[in-house]
């Protein structure tokens, strides 16, 4: 197959235009006409609308579909960074590295245009990544069917791994992402006359310190979990016992039977133990993100295209995390692979996702540009 070169200016411009106009989870319209005109221009047969504002391409026929996804979505997050293709869209910023994900697509979308593919290539510029809809509204509209897709791909540029590295791990590599809310009702009285009240906030501060013990004595210790409690509120004043108290946290989990157990587990120890103070408890537990789990054979074809071109030691196949991605869920329908490609500079002082002050190595842009496009071209020549 004869493609063009990578175009790493290309590449470059692209992302850094992106990244001056990031646009919040399913607002992407932008970044989407962009998307929408490049795909037109290039020869795409392109759909819009595709889960509210995502962006279909599709190029080629024959027996078999891949599709590739790419996340358009910025965090309403401040940019703190001082760089000249800074943020200039107040509380939004493209903090993940989506900017890139959607100048990588098109890179892979141009050079995949360029040639005769012995099949289908079906691009997902999918929205709202980050608020966890995205991938279940493209599902829902069609993406996976005419024509049918028989294998997904996609990358994420990766600042937990060096540029230049490559991060490709078969089998469960992103946790699944649950989040609840507890409320517990007592009864609101004075402070200084706590046996005439039910104290909500007492109630709150046993259920935070018993979810702890959920990890540490209802899980299997060879199954991986977090449970968090991120935001506490009750209250108003000090000196007056408050009638209720909400608690809000997560279960992070790559599958198994905590998994599966974690929502009757959290109501069961919030509800049991507001009951023991005479108080009561309402819980509601929702299930953002199922856990990202790489098809093993897929995993292998995309290992050994990163070798191609980083080199064998230079791609690792034991890198996992308990963040989430909704890419899971095109993964629990086609067998397929994600990828972390390494975006952190090589000294170690490069922020974590979702900082203000993250930013990306751009020589990791070219890598997961070639990492897809030879990926495809080796699975339908395969
Ligand atoms: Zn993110
Ligand atoms: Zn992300």
């Amino acid at each position: 197959m004869n493609l063009p070169p990578v175009d790493r200016a290309a590449l470059v411009r692209d992302r850094r235009d992106l990244h001056q106009h990031p646009e919040l989870g399913f607002q992407e319209t932008r970044t989407g006409t962009l998307v929408e005109e490049r795909l037109r221009g290039l020869g795409y047969d392109v759909k819009t609308g595709v889960g509210r504002t995502g962006i279909v391409g599709l190029k080629g026929t024959g027996a078999r579909c891949v599709l590739l996804r790419a996340d358009m979505d910025a965090l309403p997050i401040e940019e703190a960074n001082e760089v000249p293709y800074r943020s200039r869209h107040p509380g939004a910023m493209h903090a993940c590295g989506h900017d890139g994900h959607v100048a990588i697509g098109l890179e892979v979308a141009r050079r995949l245009a360029a040639v005769t593919l012995p099949g289908a290539v079906k691009f997902a510029f999918q929205p709202a990544e980050e608020l966890s809809g995205g991938a279940t509204a493209m599902i829902r509209d069609g993406i996976l069917g005419a024509p049918p897709v028989h294998a997904a791909f996609g990358v994420h540029v990766w600042n937990e791994l060096p540029v230049g590295m490559i991060g490709i791990t078969a089998g469960a590599m992103m946790a699944s992402v649950d989040e609840f809310d507890i409320t517990i009702t007592g009864t609101g009285g004075h402070a200084a006359m706590p046996h005439r009240a039910i104290d909500s906030v007492l109630v709150a501060a046993h259920v935070i310190t018993a979810l702890q013990s959920l990890v540490s004595r209802r899980r299997d210790p060879f199954e991986e979990a977090v449970v968090s409690v991120t935001q506490v509120s009750a209250g108003h004043a000090f000196n007056v016992i408050p009638p209720e108290a909400t608690l809000r946290g997560t279960v992070r989990t790559f599958g198994g039977k905590f998994y599966e157990d974690a929502p009757r587990l959290v109501e069961d120890t919030a509800r049991g133990l507001a009951r023991a103070f005479g108080a009561d408890a309402t819980i509601a537990f929702r299930r953002l993100t199922g856990p990202l789990v790489n098809d093993p054979a897929m995993a292998d074809l995309m290992k050994s295209v990163g070798e191609d071109i980083v080199g064998k030691n230079r791609v690792k196949g034991d890198i996992r995390t308990m963040g989430g991605e909704d890419m899971s869920y095109f993964l629990k329908q086609v067998p397929g692979c994600f990828a972390f490609v390494g975006s952190a500079r090589a000294d170690g002082t490069s922020f974590p996702h979702h900082s203000p002050r993250f930013d990306i190595e751009e020589d990791a842009l070219p890598i997961a540009a070639e990492l897809l496009t030879q990926t495809t071209a080796r699975y339908l020549t395969g």
